[in-house]
């Protein structure tokens, strides 16, 4: 676990700022859901905790360390996205091992790694088994599994449940949930679904037009929203 603290981020891209002084101070432990509507700058923000952006100004931190020049594979860091491609040619054991193969674990420390993100999730049953062979729920836990298997300090999720049916969905955000209460580590989680960020957040972080609004609790933001744009938004139906 480690905090992480975003200190006055801007990004542009070719000229064109899209975020524009972003601070977050985020908890070692916390479950903390970015939220805004579509084009507001949770993806590039996610990235650049990732490494898989440059940061145009101000810094983040993870722990004590200022990660801005940290390439992605020396960050502590496992993200979940969207399009969770897994390898269709490997096995679900192979799919979990391999970032830790990557970097350059031996094949008793790869089987262990495994072996205890499996238990987690449920998983050890279907270890020998190819992608195509799996539930969509259970693809995406094999996505999980990939993220966890490092036993990272963080991890990241951008819109993890968005290709998924309701009811999976809602099964979903609470399995991601009792991973968290479970693991404890700490989580950025990107949504533009309010109603997520509303049963799963810790903190919530609401972003617009690539400035934050307002950083409360669920019951804080329904109770007294800094402005209009976050009532609205917190408050109109999914
Ligand atoms: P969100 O994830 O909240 O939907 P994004 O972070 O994907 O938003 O995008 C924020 C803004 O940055 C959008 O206006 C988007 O078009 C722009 N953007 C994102 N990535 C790039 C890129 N690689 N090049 C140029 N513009 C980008
Ligand atoms: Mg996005």
């Amino acid at each position: 676990m480690s905090s992480v603290q975003i200190r006055d981020v801007r990004k542009s891209f070719g000229g064109f700022e899209v975020l524009h002084g972003v601070t977050i101070p985020i908890e070692d432990g916390a479950f903390v859901v970015l939220v805004g509507p579509s084009g507001c700058g949770k993806s590039t923000l996610l990235r650049m905790l990732a490494g898989l952006e440059n940061i145009t100004s101000g810094t983040i931190s993870i722990g004590d360390r200022v990660v801005n020049n940290v390439q992605p594979k020396e960050r502590d860091i496992a993200m979940v996205f969207q399009n969770y491609a897994l390898y269709p040619h490997m096995t679900v054991a192979d799919n979990m091992g391999f970032s830790l193969k990557l970097r350059g674990a031996n094949p008793d420390e790869i089987k262990k790694g495994v072996a205890r993100a499996a238990e987690i999730l449920a998983l050890t049953p279907l270890l020998d088994r190819y992608p195509r062979q799996l539930s969509g729920g259970q693809r995406q836990r094999v996505a999980m599994g990939r993220a966890i298997v490092r036993d990272p300090q963080v991890f990241l999720f951008d819109e993890p449940l968005s290709n998924l049916d309701a009811k999976l969905r809602v099964a979903m955000r609470t399995e991601i949930k009792e991973l968290h209460q479970r693991l404890k580590t700490t989580t950025v989680y990107v949504t533009h679904d309010q109603i997520e960020a509303m049963t799963m957040a810790d903190k919530i972080v609401v972003m617009h037009d690539g400035i934050v609004e307002q950083i409360g609790s669920p019951l804080e933001l329904y109770d007294r929203p800094d402005n209009q744009f976050v009532a609205s938004f917190i408050g109109s139906p999914a």
